[in-house]
């Protein structure tokens, strides 16, 4: 089995109480089956603590948050489970953020969770270089259609070329309309070849109205987590740096090969774009706010799944309003 990640990947160290944020705040904590046993069996006043804390609902266990924090989690940031019983200790979900891991049976892509202060600065700063590749020696079989999975590698290595090749503005015009030639070509259609400048023109000419305050109302509708992120959202200082692209790769190398699921390129293309736009429009120190849009949106499968689904019924994602506001962007540096 081939395994491949970011030449970033083994940098990650968390640095727990030395991090801004911390993934023991805001979110409930879902624990797995096996290590919910072990809490509930552990003798002493961690096990009684876990007793206490430990909830159970038609999702599963979980540690529900309290002041906004984990219960779990001392007032010296570091984690209580993990000072008395070591990483082995940890649920799941604790152990590996924010690791990601997505597996398509003879391969599997690893990456790091932008809504982790510490893999955010990696993401945007670390060297860019090309993706680490082991071989694990395991035969596993692949679990996808072979034909559509190679669209989907060559499409996405095609649109990485586009976001090195061009600056942002105009590479975010080219991911939208490229996105279109790959959807094509999953649902059948032959390649056809693919000429940047006509497609700006193109662009150009089919630009609609934009308003910003239309993409913030679509991202005001979902379910908010974190007063921070309300208030980002209601006081933006637009910034839109080269670094940007780095969300945005960020955005590719997560979603783009998820389309194997339900063959729905476009509408995974279009939400990343619009969350590097409103990153942009939102600016500040993009790092920080493209941390705080993750934890909202790409820790929420909730707010995923309505994103992918505005993508074909939200004024603000219509390929018009999505090439107007990209259009309008003025790049800083
Ligand atoms: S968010 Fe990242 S750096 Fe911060 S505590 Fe969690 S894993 Fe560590």
């Amino acid at each position: 089995m081939k395994i491949i990640k970011p030449s970033y990947y083994d940098q990650f160290r968390c640095i727990a109480g030395a991090c801004p944020d911390s993934c023991c705040q805001e979110w409930d904590v879902q624990v797995d089956e096996k290590a919910a046993m072990g809490y509930l069996s552990l003798p002493g006043a961690l096990g009684d603590q876990l007793r206490q804390k430990l909830k159970q609902d038609e999702d599963g266990y979980f540690l529900e948050i309290t002041d906004r924090r984990c219960p779990m989690w001392r007032q010296d940031g570091l984690c209580q489970i993990q000072a008395e019983l070591g990483e082995e200790g940890l649920c799941h979900v604790c152990r590996e953020f924010p690791r990601l891991r997505h597996d398509y049976g003879d391969f599997v892509e690893l990456g790091l969770e932008l809504s982790c202060p510490e893999a955010a600065r990696l993401i945007f700063t670390a060297p860019w270089e090309p993706v680490v590749m082991e071989d694990s020696g395991d035969d596993a079989q692949a679990e996808y259609d072979p034909v559509d999975m190679e669209i989907l590698l060559r499409t996405r290595a095609q649109a990485l070329d586009i976001l090195d090749q061009h600056p942002l503005n105009e590479a975010m015009v080219l991911l939208l309309l490229y996105g279109y030639r790959a959807q094509d070509e999953l649902d059948g259609g032959e390649a056809t070849p693919w000429n940047p400048a006509e497609e700006l023109t193109f662009a150009k000419e089919v630009a609609g109205d934009w308003d910003w305050n239309t993409l913030v109302a679509l991202y005001e509708g979902l379910d908010i987590l974190t007063p921070r992120w309300t208030g980002r959202l209601h006081s933006p200082a637009p910034a839109f740096p080269p670094v940007l692209s780095r969300m945005i790769r960020c955005g590719i190398e997560r979603y783009w090969l998820q389309a194997i699921s339900d063959l729905d390129l476009v509408c995974r293309i279009k939400a990343i774009l619009a969350g590097a736009l409103l990153v942009g429009h939102l600016g500040n120190d993009p790092i920080t706010t493209a941390q705080l849009y993750s934890k909202e949106i790409d820790n929420s499968i909730d707010n995923i799944e309505a994103l992918l689904d505005a993508a074909y019924t939200h004024p603000a994602l219509t390929d018009r309003h999505l090439l107007g506001l990209i259009q309008s962007i003025v790049p800083t540096t």
